[in-house]
């Protein structure tokens, strides 16, 4: 048993961290932060749970059950016997982006295991979670958690940034200026008093459109909504020094009143996502949907001449009110905060080269550096205000640039460029950088002498050459049979297809379509045995028409994928894993596929994003160019050895028993992993002989 147990557990997640590159970035001396944690404690790959996934095991990591016993084993599932069509989506709740108005079902309310800060809570452990997959919606009573980084930067939370309206030039680069006109005051109700004149100006909350006076507003082209007006008023001798905020030309309902140098209370608004890009300028996907939000934001003015020639008003930030923090004072709490430290790092420019250089991946609406800033804020804020134990965060980096930029590095891809390659590695060097002090800072700020630090990534990445679409060789061989649908699309023919498979987000497993457990089952139960068969002799018969070679590495009958950690009724009848190189074309047999998309031979090269590099498709051991499927695990702290590097893995189901053994958490209920000895500290003494 370890001495001293750690009196407190600070988790780092870093999605997509390379163990290869972990240590290459070690050795050029570019991580002093880990460095420091490697030299005082553990260093480890960590092996994923196939398939090697986020939700997959981010929820492995943070139960200690296998994917057959939590339920998260992809993307996405199909529950057996239910319709084929019927899937599972988690994909839209894992990265917050799209948290609270698109989110069909929620990871931590399909998972079926206990969650370590679920266990750590029954003993009155007080926890935070900060971006942590699975961590949202709340499933524990008194933590505290927030779903993506928090206000400092996330889509989630931070809908529009700053802008300013002026009557005249700005030269402030940080902020975006939208041009407004004074005019005489008409037709207002309930108007002030005034020692002059009273003026009026109005603008748009969104800063979409720069208003001038002239320009009749379109309303039905804008949102009228969120479209303000302002009295400007002169209540004593010394000219104009008042302004009046008004939804309404009725002075009486003004929503503030301010002189230079005020700031107004929150204001809320209701934001309806289909207002146009600007105002969801870092998260142009929630324009797709229909929600309705509600934002709040305030306005300062900041200068009125005393001839009312000359206005210059500023809003905050637009802020989600609700949905990304529990309990729910936290998101206003934190909000506050990040007003009062006034560090409005993002700009309108900022904004736009987020977009015009963003990931072909969706989840990268925050840059890493917004990301790691944010969550050392809200770490920061909420360790230092509020008693605490057990803190989760994650950063969803360096695994974009992973998608993105590993061909780059690999000869044997199509695209490979020799000049191109110290470009990568520096982006690469720069992503791990911004890691490196993000964890330093976090260690910094929240750990001292007692504490257990883990830093981990869910799963490494590869680079890919050739993708594969399956359905052409099950096409082929007549077990799977497709009709076209009034868009001119493939999709599968229930009654017709042996054989199901291609269903979006639900990766890499195969159905028999079977008789008396499938809705749409055809196959007979006495040829279940010979259907599942003939799947696996056709996966190995493919080949790859240039070299010969067969890209599955391995295909297994449900029954013999216990060993993988797979069983139950969320995969298919058969699984398989793709060949180093090779990778899956997505499909989806269900909504349909362009014909075009299908390859006459199944094969194609890797010419185009998204995703070059990959992870989901191999067995969670796979290493090519460099670079592997595993993740990466570093531990210091009380009963942790020191200065180790563990020469086999440790097991993405391994981390809860480590973690709850040396800082006295109780084991969560379902937990399977098992504690390798080697990583603690040995102990030293006689002992009775
Ligand atoms: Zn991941």
């Amino acid at each position: 048993m370890p001495k001293e147990k750690a009196k407190k557990l600070i988790i780092i997640g870093v999605d997509g961290a390379i163990p290869e590159f972990v240590r290459k970035f070690l050795d050029e001396g570019i991580l002093p932060n880990i460095s420091k944690l490697v030299k005082n404690g553990v260093f480890s790959e960590l092996l994923p749970a196939a398939y090697a996934d986020t939700p997959t095991n981010w929820t492995t990591i943070a139960t200690g059950a296998w994917p057959g016993t939590h339920g998260i084993n992809s993307f996405g599932f199909h529950i057996e016997g239910e319709p084929f069509d019927k899937v599972y989506n988690m994909a839209n709740n894992l990265f917050p982006i799209t948290a609270n108005v698109n989110t069909e079902h929620f990871m931590n309310r399909l998972c079926k295991a206990e969650y370590i800060w679920q266990a750590a809570e029954k003993i009155g452990k007080r926890v935070i979670l900060v971006n942590w997959p699975g961590g949202w919606p709340a499933n524990i009573k008194h933590g505290l958690i927030v779903d993506g980084t928090g206000p400092h930067s996330s889509p989630v939370c931070r809908m529009s940034n700053e802008e300013r309206f002026s009557t005249g030039p700005q030269r402030d680069l940080r902020r975006q200026t939208n041009t407004i006109a004074i005019h005489e005051a008409r037709a207002w109700k309930n108007l002030p008093y005034s020692t002059r004149p009273l003026l009026e100006t109005r603008f748009d909350l969104t800063g979409q459109v720069q208003v001038t006076y002239e320009e009749e507003y379109d309303a039905q082209k804008h949102n009228s909504s969120l479209f303000y007006w302002i009295l400007i008023a002169a209540t004593d001798d010394t000219g104009y020094n008042k302004i009046l905020v008004c939804k309404d030309k009725d002075a009486a309902k003004a929503i503030a009143t301010l002189g230079v140098g005020e700031e107004s209370k929150w204001i809320q608004e209701e934001f309806s996502p289909t207002i146009g890009e600007r105002i969801y300028a870092n998260m142009v996907v929630r324009q797709q949907f229909k929600a309705r939000i509600v934002g709040k934001f305030k306005l300062s003015l900041l200068k009125l001449s005393s001839q009312g020639k000359d206005i210059v008003l500023e809003r905050t930030g637009i802020f989600a009110s609700e949905g990304w923090a529990y309990p729910s004072e936290i998101a206003h709490e934190l909000t506050d905060e990040l007003l009062k430290r006034r560090k409005r790092k993002s700009s309108r420019r900022h904004v736009d080269k987020l977009i015009s250089e963003k990931s072909p991946l969706c989840q990268v609406y925050e840059s890493v550096k917004d990301m790691a800033e944010g969550l050392s804020f809200t770490c920061k804020y909420l360790t230092q205000k509020y008693p605490w134990d057990i803190l989760f965060t994650q950063i969803h980096a360096p695994d974009g640039l992973n998608h993105d930029e590993l061909n780059h590095l690999c000869p044997e891809s199509p695209t490979y460029d020799p000049e191109k390659v110290e470009a990568a590695w520096q982006k690469f060097r720069d992503t791990y950088r911004i890691i490196d002090s993000f964890v330093g800072d976090i260690v910094r700020s929240c750990a001292d002498e007692n504490s257990l630090v883990v830093v981990l990534s869910d799963h490494g990445g590869i680079p890919t050459k050739k993708r594969v679409a399956l359905e052409v060789f099950f096409r082929r061989n007549g077990v799977l049979q497709f009709k076209q649908n009034e868009r001119g699309r493939l999709v599968i023919d229930l009654s017709k297809s042996r054989v199901v498979l291609g269903i979006n987000y639900v990766t890499h497993n195969i159905w028999v379509n079977l008789k008396g457990r499938d809705p749409s089952g055809i196959v007979e139960p006495e040829q279940y045995e010979a259907v599942k068969s003939r799947i696996i002799d056709t996966l190995y018969r493919i080949r790859d028409p240039e070299t010969g070679e067969c890209p599955i590495s391995l295909a297994v009958r449900k029954e013999h994928a216990k060993e993988l950690g797979h069983w139950g009724d969320r995969m298919g009848d058969v699984l398989y894993f793709f060949k180093e190189g090779y990778s899956n074309k997505f499909t989806d047999t269900i909504t349909g596929i362009d014909p075009k998309d299908l390859p006459e031979d199944g094969f194609e090269l890797v010419l185009e994003g998204p995703e070059f590099g990959r992870h989901h498709s191999f067995l969670p051991n796979t290493t090519y160019c460099g670079c592997s499927i595993k993740g990466s695990f570093i531990m210091s702290g009380p009963g942790v050895r020191k200065g180790y590097k563990k020469p086999f893995p440790i097991g993405a189901v391994d981390v809860t028993p480590i973690v709850c053994y040396l800082s006295s958490i109780p084991y969560p209920g379902q937990c399977e992993g098992m504690i390798p000895g080697d990583v603690l500290e040995p102990v030293s003494g006689e002992g009775t002989k």
